[in-house]
């Protein structure tokens, strides 16, 4: 039994036919290399980059940014073995989860952040790219509203104005969760952050747990309100319930607690049995899988 699940984000999907499109352009991809007998984790590496190179997401190219007009990205990824690795806050990289992969494989490290992931990116060869679109620079001003200038480091000024911040409610990071036919699970997760985040913050994508976990029976990759899923740990309490349920009712039971802790997100999963699931306590999600051959999208 092999399966691949993806997600585009949970939120207010902005443009339907264009996330869907893209949602099956990475599955088309993914399953390709577990069909072909592949990894887990090439295929959820492959799927998230499609993904990470499509700019209509919050992930890679079309990253959203924060307020000083900068893009730094987080990636994670999981392995059903119990390996883990992640980068948080990275720059100018144009596939930040082949640098977890990286870090998950050639270190024993599990998450480096900001200078040191950016420096680490580089020694093992990974080009320098700007992510950055006129979209994002576009949205982030009309974010902030006013055409004050924020190219300099006065952080009490950002921390003001990140209060005063309406807080959108549209998130499209980007995850994977695949199955393969040595049974093992492999999870990624990818993403911009949160539009006009302080400078530093890192979420829920780049934490072990939170946005990303797999144990050798489950596998979950979140999406939303990065901190109020970092506080549930939802990828590891619906890994954890996997031991007693399939991962569909999983996912059903901690989504249901969820929306009464008022966090706000959707997940994707999958369990060793092939089975897949989703769940989101947003407006929507892009979400989609490809199992037995057949492919489904939102
Ligand atoms: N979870 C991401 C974060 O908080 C945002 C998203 O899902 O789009 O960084």
């Amino acid at each position: 039994m092999i399966a691949l699940i993806v997600h585009g984000g949970a939120g207010k999907i902005e443009e339907k036919e264009e996330a869907k499109k893209g949602i099956e352009k990475a599955l088309i991809k993914g399953y390709e290399i577990l069909a072909k007998g592949g990894k887990a984790v090439d295929a959820v590496c492959t799927a998230v980059c499609e993904l990470e190179d499509n700019p209509y997401f919050n992930a890679g190219t079309g990253s959203v940014l924060n307020l000083l007009f900068e893009i730094e990205m987080d990636a994670s990824i999981m392995v059903s073995s119990g390996d883990f690795g992640a980068c948080g806050a990275i720059k100018n990289v144009k596939n930040p989860i082949l640098v977890a992969r990286k870090i998950m494989e050639e270190t024993d490290h599990l998450l480096l952040v900001g200078e040191g992931a950016n420096i680490f990116a580089k020694a093992m060869g990974f080009p320098e790219y700007n992510p950055k679109t006129e979209k994002e620079v576009e949205k982030l001003k009309k974010l902030i509203e006013k055409g004050e200038n924020l190219y300099f480091p006065n952080f009490k000024k950002l921390i003001e104005i990140y209060k005063n911040l309406k807080k959108e409610e549209s998130y499209s990071t980007v995850g994977a969760c695949a199955l393969d036919h040595n049974g093992m699970i492999a999870v990624a997760t990818s993403t911009g952050g949160i539009r006009g985040k302080l400078p530093g913050r890192i979420g829920d994508s780049a934490i072990i747990g939170a946005g990303t976990y797999a144990t050798p029976l489950a596998g979950v990759s979140a999406t939303g309100h990065g901190e109020s899923i970092t506080k549930n740990f939802v990828a590891k309490e619906i890994c954890e319930l996997v031991k007693n349920y399939d991962i569909q009712t999983a996912i059903n039971i901690i989504m249901e607690e969820l929306k009464k802790k008022n966090c706000f997100c959707g997940v994707i999963g999958i369990d060793v049995k092939g089975n897949v699931g989703h769940g989101y306590n947003t407006k929507d999600m892009a979400w989609g899988f490809i199992k037995d051959g057949k492919l489904v999208t939102f």
